[in-house]
């Protein structure tokens, strides 16, 4: 079965609520393609006035972060309960810049990929190595090891669903993209990775995105490589472009 070409964008800390409402009215035309899954993962103060925007619309709803608790004494956090009920469908875990600045771990994000799926969140769940490990030879290592752990407890049927982005730390927002089949070779890895962890129809199931700096026809063209979650350029009318790759 082929699986169901996936575009996202990561808004990351940009777009106050005025201005997501106005990105989503420039872009409304630009990302129609019911071919595609279209994503827009927001801040959280945009999430309800985004919901709002995207209506009748073929875009969906993301988010950047949650917390695993469902409610309680944690100041500043928001909950995957919360984030459902506004109409969020899909999460963005494991980013590099939540692993790197804010140092969540392997065993946080392996807690936030089960709680998204109990509470009826996608995740986007997203692994790279840095530029050190890329030269030092050990990156299929490091992302195999991170993919063991974020998906620990983690079923098939829930694998199936799942969303992965494969981002190499040193093409985020550096303008460096990966090429074509540097892309492909991990994408690739991450897929047979899978398919040694639960079984060849799991690894077919699984939507495996590129992101970093993406330079999209080539990249989409590649068979492992289903998608992309996009920075920077989600943020402009190229997003539409990418869309339509
Ligand atoms: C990202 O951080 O998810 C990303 C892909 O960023 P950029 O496209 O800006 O490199």
């Amino acid at each position: 079965m082929a699986r169901r070409r996936i575009i996202a964008g990561n808004w990351k800390m940009n777009m106050t609520p005025s201005q997501a409402v106005e990105l989503c009215a420039t872009l409304k035309d630009l990302v129609k393609n019911d071919a595609v899954d279209v994503v827009y993962c927001v801040p959280a103060i945009d999430i309800v006035p985004v919901a709002e925007a995207i209506k009748g619309t073929n875009v969906n709803l993301g988010a950047e972060n949650f917390y695993i608790e469902d409610k309680g004494a944690f100041t500043g956090e928001i909950s995957a309960p919360m984030l459902k009920d506004a109409g969020v469908k899909y999460i963005i875990i494991g980013h590099s810049e939540r692993r790197d600045i804010f140092g969540e771990n392997d065993i946080l994000i392996n807690q936030k990929v089960k709680k998204a799926f109990a509470s009826g969140l996608t995740p986007i769940l997203c692994c790279g190595e840095s530029l050190a490990l890329r030269e030092a030879g050990t990156y299929t290592e490091w992302i195999k090891r991170q993919i063991s752990w974020d998906l620990e407890g983690v079923t098939a049927d829930q694998v199936k669903e799942l969303v992965i982005a494969y981002e190499p730390i040193w093409a985020i927002g550096t303008g460096k993209t990966a090429t074509a089949d540097q892309a492909q070779e991990v994408c690739k890895l991450i897929r047979d990775h899978i398919a040694e962890m639960y079984d060849a129809a799991t690894a077919e199931a699984v939507r495996i995105q590129y992101g970093g700096s993406m330079n999209a026809a080539e990249l989409l063209s590649k068979p492992d490589i289903d998608g992309g979650l996009i920075g920077g350029a989600s943020l402009k009318a190229d997003f539409g472009q990418i869309v339509n790759a």
